[in-house]
């Protein structure tokens, strides 16, 4: 990132630098214009009730961020990953999932990841660099847009796709804001995932909109997650626990923890009395998802058998656990499995919540 700034790109124009490049313009073209963007998300020439010449000027000022390199699709069309190039040539993923209740995009806000966790493929693979505010959105477009062809109305917005959002927390929050003021999601349909980045949840404690956190877990003891989950040496537990803590009084919002559940690794009854004694009081919710396999990481996901004793263990201490479904395994699709390298690895899947 020390290099040249990022191109602005399409979806980091505000409807005020939009009226601005439209001087001269009534107010209902802009009104138009912004709407061909925003509410219909198609290309400018697509827009018949603009004049040419203004088509022209958005196509030539506002560029797209996202070109298509690879579209897969998995789950009887239940579920589209998209990888893309950026301007600058390096990759992401994003990807839509169809629920008979709502309909949810998994958006990027990193190109690659510094995390380092080394089960998931996007952190073995390392950091490339912060996505822009506009290469976050035009995710969310182009999600809202397939889901509308498809009869569906895009509902939830999750940054569980590549990278920490924490780490890139002002273009990730101009977009929060963007995705909320532009396109009309509302925040109790947002959420935010991180590994565990402090500083983060302590800003999101105080920002202006009440967006859902959901923090990846694992571990709930020092030594072991210290290895798994290399930030926690950063921010430990007792940190995490007390900026979480915080969080819940200031926002009264539900916590969640995300637990990927590995085989022999995370998985014993031990693992689920230090869950459930980390989680109790904060009154979080605990989703459970089976490890998705990915090339750098040998240990697989826990059988299934184990899965439901684990999420049975839970109930009993009192704790609320949601075991969630794998989709999309045979397009790397799925949680952790997101590398934006095309054509390699093994399975892939998305982890979804089940219904209950
Ligand atoms: N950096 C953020 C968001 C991206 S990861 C975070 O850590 O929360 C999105 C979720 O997928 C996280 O809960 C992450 O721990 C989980 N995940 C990563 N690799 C996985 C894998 N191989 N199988 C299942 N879930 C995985």
């Amino acid at each position: 990132m020390a290099g040249s700034p990022l191109p602005r790109t399409r979806y980091d124009w505000t409807r005020d630098e939009l009226a601005e490049l439209l001087d001269g313009q009534p107010r209902y073209r802009v009104d138009q214009v912004w709407q061909g963007l925003h509410d219909q998300g198609t290309e400018p020439e697509a827009w018949s009730n603009v004049p040419k010449a203004v088509r022209a000027t958005v196509a030539e000022h506002l560029p797209r961020a996202l070109a298509p390199a690879a579209e897969s699709v998995s789950d009887d069309g239940e579920t589209v990953k998209w990888l893309w190039d950026l301007v600058d040539g390096h990759q992401v993923e994003t990807v839509l999932m169809h629920y008979p209740d709502r309909t949810t995009v998994c958006v990027s806000s990193q190109a690659g990841c510094a995390m380092a966790c080394g089960f998931c493929a996007t952190g073995q693979a390392g950091f490339d660099r912060h996505l822009t505010t506009g290469e976050i959105v035009e995710q969310v477009i182009v999600a809202r847009r397939r889901s509308a062809e498809a009869g569906k109305r895009l509902s939830n917005i999750v940054f569980m796709g590549m990278g920490e959002p924490f780490a890139n927390y002002d273009r990730t929050w101009e977009a929060v804001h963007r995705i909320h003021d532009d396109l009309g999601i509302g925040a109790r349909h947002i959420t935010l995932s991180t590994v565990g980045v402090v500083p983060g949840i302590r800003r999101l404690a105080e920002a202006d909109l009440p967006v859902n956190l959901a923090v990846s877990l694992h571990l709930a003891n020092d030594p072991e997650r210290d290895e798994l989950v290399p930030i926690n040496r950063r921010y430990p537990l007792d940190v995490l626990a007390e900026a979480c803590a915080d969080y819940v009084d200031a926002t009264h919002r539900r916590l969640s923890f995300e637990w990927a559940l590995i085989d022999g690794v995370n998985d014993t009854d031990r693992h689920a009395r230090e869950l459930a004694d980390y989680a109790r009081p904060l009154r979080a919710h605990v989703n459970l998802i089976p490890l998705n396999p990915t090339p750098g990481y040998a240990v697989r996901g826990t059988p299934r058998a184990r899965v439901d004793a684990f999420a049975a263990q839970l109930g009993d201490l009192g704790i609320n656990a949601t075991v969630r479904r794998t989709r999309g395994t045979d397009i790397d699709a799925a949680c952790g499995q997101l590398r934006a390298s095309h054509g390699e690895g093994g399975p892939t899947a998305v982890a979804a919540p089940t219904r209950r």
